[in-house]
């Protein structure tokens, strides 16, 4: 079984709350963006304790993030002095063996330069190299796959099939493919919705379907001139095609999306947020194992709503990862809204909704005081019902008070599903829903 598509980003958001860390990131990555991976940019020295390493696998563990690592800049597996030599190895080496301890299971690096010498030359040592430092890497232990990454600059060692080749040549290795440095190199290849495809049709060919199940891209708009990549850039600057892109993963990546495998991890069971309400929840304190404070919080204490909140979500993500992931919350809740403006532009009516989990939430229906009456209100309520019937929804839902329009929904077809009586003080509060 596949595991499911995963995106994440190289390097902790800037926007991590304070203290900062991979731990932090890896946290905030999950709760408040959204993703499932992250790409540990060790990129100017592995500095990192044994300890440290431990924290962030259990991060990763706990918030279902998977890890790589970005391994420095400062690598040449073709470096031209044994001293440089010798300080490559000791780069690639250290973020294998630490990364290995912080859980992540793919190295992504620089191959290295040509300087000039015949492109056959340079695959030899490159090979070489790679050889003995995975031969290294196994015999400790370290079970971790060494990704080079395909560069942007025609002078650097790199080329997609140079990359392709050496995993094919050398066990332990795969290529990690930069598809906006594909694109600089070739001056502008790597474009097309064919092109994509032929990544991953050359690599089911050469390295077969288990390599074809674990690809690792980096994806990104770039500037290039004649000698390749000279920055990157974001998406929406630059020409890269990136829909044509994510097609191609969709299409060739993504085809067992059904198998979203049941190994995806839950939280481990010392960690495990508990929901509202479930029995037995982790503040009896009755075992006397723990002595737990307990607060109340009067003035709330905006923090701790935060986290509780965040901490139940992720429990739903462990739960049922396919209803729960980050497509199905803010900002991309499949909301619509239906507004209705005068001559002069002024709104005048309107509604919002949201759908999901094949059923419409209608939230607020407003239309201007003058207007009532005129069945503008009604007219909303059938173009939001047709959105929904469009976007393949079976039901709507929606609440209101007795001083509101439940006359106005029940003829419309809603019945009464829950009722709120006194709620506010002398007033009834309904929630409506109606089969579409
Ligand atoms: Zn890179």
């Amino acid at each position: 079984m596949t595991d499911p598509i995963r995106f994440g980003i190289v390097g902790s958001p800037s926007e991590t709350p304070k203290p900062g860390g991979t731990e932090r990131a890896i946290q905030y990555m999950r709760e408040e963006l959204g993703f499932d991976h992250l790409e540990i940019a060790w990129v100017q020295s592995v500095r990192v304790s044994d300890e440290t390493c431990a924290r962030i696998k259990a991060a990763s563990e706990t918030h279902d993030i998977t890890l790589s690592v970005h391994a420095p800049y400062f690598i040449n597996l073709n470096s031209q002095t044994a001293d440089l030599m010798a300080k490559s190895d000791a780069r690639l080496l250290a973020a294998a063996r630490k990364g290995y301890l912080a859980g992540a299971r793919d190295i992504v690096f620089h191959p290295g330069s040509y300087h000039e010498q015949p492109e056959g030359q340079v695959f030899a040592r490159v090979k070489e190299k790679l050889l003995e430092l995975t031969g290294i890497l196994r015999e400790e232990g370290v079970d971790v796959t060494l990704r080079p990454e395909t560069m942007g600059k025609p002078a650097m060692f790199g080329s997609a099939d140079e990359l392709i080749q050496l995993s094919k040549e050398v066990p332990g290795v795969l290529p990690c493919f930069d598809i906006a440095h594909l694109h600089a190199r070739t001056e502008g290849a790597y474009n097309t919705y064919e092109e994509y495809a032929g990544i991953f049709k050359a690599v089911e060919a050469v390295l077969g379907r288990p390599a074809l199940e674990r690809m690792h891209f980096h994806l990104s708009g770039i500037e290039y001139g004649p000698r390749g990549e000279k920055k990157h850039l974001p998406l929406h600057e630059a020409d890269i095609n990136y829909r044509a892109f994510l097609q191609a993963l969709v299409d060739f990546g993504g085809a067992r999306r059904g198998g979203r495998r049941s190994a995806r991890r839950v939280p481990r069971a010392r960690c495990a947020p508990v929901p509202a309400g479930v029995p037995g929840d982790a503040g009896g304190a009755q075992g006397g194992v723990m002595a737990h404070t307990w607060t109340l919080n009067n003035p709330s204490d905006e923090g701790a709503r935060k986290l509780i909140r965040a901490r139940l979500r992720a429990f739903n993500r462990a739960v049922m990862p396919d209803a729960f992931n980050g497509r199905l919350e803010p900002p991309d809740w499949g909301a619509f809204e239906i507004v209705v403006r005068d001559e002069a532009g002024a709104v005048i009516a309107g509604v919002t909704a949201k759908t999901y989990w094949g059923c419409m939430h209608v939230g607020y229906l407003w239309v201007d005081e003058s207007l009532r009456g005129q069945g503008i209100g009604a007219q909303l309520m059938d173009r939001a019902e047709a959105e929904a019937r469009a976007r393949g929804c079976r039901w709507a839902w929606l609440t209101t008070y007795d001083f509101q329009a439940p006359g106005f929904y029940r003829k419309r077809g809603y019945r009464v599903v829950g009722q709120q009586d006194d709620y506010p003080p002398g007033h009834t509060y309904y929630t409506m829903r109606k089969d579409l």
